[in-house]
């Protein structure tokens, strides 16, 4: 199993603690630097059966300006070529207009899209499946993920699910 996940989500989300819990402290070292650079590899998953590579793409987010919009043409681009996209929420806040601006243009995706909902460890497990109908009425997902970044709750299982469909 092996091939290239992008992952998307407003700031603040989780995704530099995902792949710290999936990959280990090396992410941080690299995700900090090249900080302007496009599309740039997060970190490398690898066991002896799967090889998944991470990629940020930065720039999905409402552009100010013709170089903006050009950006988010870019990364739009990398979403088509990726094998899968993870979308990653935060839990703990309301559905805002950042994700919506994302979902909008994951509409123009073709590739399998994994929503994954971050941060459960601190919301009450009752308020899951409302958080979870109010993304999947806009938009069709592959699957659906509840996790806890910072705990590690349930990302094997995602990492699983991914390194199946590779
Ligand atoms: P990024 O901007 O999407 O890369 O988000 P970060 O990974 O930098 O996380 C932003 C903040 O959310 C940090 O303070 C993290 O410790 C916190 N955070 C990330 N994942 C979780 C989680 O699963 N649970 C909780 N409680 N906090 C989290
Ligand atoms: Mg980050």
């Amino acid at each position: 199993h092996s091939g290239f996940i992008a992952i998307i989500g407003r700031p603040n989300v989780g995704k530099s603690t995902f792949l710290n819990q999936v990959i280990g402290e090396k992410v941080a070292i690299m995700s900090d630097k090249a900080q302007t650079t496009r599309n740039k590899i997060q970190g490398i998953y690898t066991t002896t059966d799967t090889q998944i590579v991470f990629i940020d793409t930065p720039g999905i987010h409402k552009p100010h300006s013709r170089l903006g919009d050009f950006m988010v043409e870019s990364a739009l681009s990398t979403l088509n070529e990726v094998d899968a996209v993870i979308f990653m929420v935060n839990a703990t806040e309301k559905k805002g207009r950042g994700d919506e601006f994302i979902i909008k243009r994951l509409k123009q995706v073709k590739q399998p899209i994994f929503l994954v909902i971050n941060k459960i460890d601190k919301i009450h497990p009752d308020a899951l499946l409302g958080i979870v109908e109010s993304y999947r009425n806009e938009l069709d997902f592959a699957e659906v993920y509840p996790i806890s970044a910072l705990q590690g709750i349930n990302c094997p299982e995602l990492v699983g699910a991914i390194s199946n469909l590779l």
